[in-house]
């Protein structure tokens, strides 16, 4: 579902971010990029949400070579690949249902479609009584649960995650990995950058590493 074959990014002579980055992540995988700051973690992000594009290499999701991509289909493609922040970027002058549907009215759904679409999202992840209220009054885990239903609620084939329990205790990161796990299982490639060792140890998943733009470790090719 997605492929980096000898990826290198440079912003300019002095920083280049990554250095021949070679993956694959299947459908239905979730994986973990893990990697000091500065280490081209939200690069990879970035050149997979064609915020970026690569100096060399390719990127490669759902067969779409993004970096050969025009223009005018970047918002196409970013239909496919859901989004979720640390800070998960709700907004606060709106209810968590207006919230959920705003990437389906960028699309032009119609209100009996968007109703039923955010709906089916707000109950994946446990908030469908809480749909009225506005995001101010719940608490962060809920928060992130309402940033989660809306990366979604279009059923992207691919979810990447940064930073997602970067402000959550133990407890409520669990329950956010849980969620992923659930996507995973029905089909979604799940990409988590994270520093939470703990976390990570805990699901045991598979860990691709980055060092000084470098994959060091989960690549499964040699690189
Ligand atoms: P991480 O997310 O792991 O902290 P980044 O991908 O943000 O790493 O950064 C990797 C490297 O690329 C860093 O040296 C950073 O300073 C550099 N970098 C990131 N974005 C830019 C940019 N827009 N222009 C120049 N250098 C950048
Ligand atoms: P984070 O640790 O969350 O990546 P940063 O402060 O490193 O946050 O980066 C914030 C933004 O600035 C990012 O969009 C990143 O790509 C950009 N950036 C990072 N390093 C540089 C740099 N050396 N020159 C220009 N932009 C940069």
């Amino acid at each position: 579902m997605i492929e980096f074959r000898q990826v290198t990014k440079r912003y300019d002579s002095d920083h280049t971010a990554l250095r021949q980055v070679s993956f694959q992540l299947e459908r239905g995988e979730l994986a973990f990029l893990t990697g000091h700051s500065g280490a081209g973690k939200s690069t990879l992000l970035k050149l997979l949400m064609v915020m970026e594009r690569p100096t060399a290499g390719d990127v490669v999701v759902g067969g779409q070579h993004l970096n050969r991509l025009p223009k005018r289909q970047i918002p196409y493609i970013r239909r496919h690949i859901g989004v979720v922040f640390q800070n998960h970027q709700l907004l606060f002058d709106r209810t968590v249902f207006d919230n959920v549907a705003m990437p389906l009215e960028v699309m032009g759904v119609s209100p009996t479609d968007i109703g039923r679409r955010v709906r089916a999202a707000l109950d994946k992840v446990g908030l469908l009584k809480k749909e009225k209220m506005n995001p101010m009054q719940l608490s962060g885990g809920e928060q992130q649960r309402v940033g989660i239903a809306r990366a979604v609620v279009n059923k992207p084939p691919v979810l990447l995650a940064d930073e997602p329990t970067g402000n959550l205790d133990p407890d409520l990161s669990a329950d956010i990995m849980h969620l992923f796990t659930q996507f995973s299982q029905v089909g979604v490639t799940v990409l988590i950058a994270s520093h939470d060792v703990a976390l990570i140890n805990a699901m045991d998943r598979r860990q691709l590493t980055l060092e000084q733009g470098r994959l060091i470790a989960g690549g499964h090719s040699g690189h």
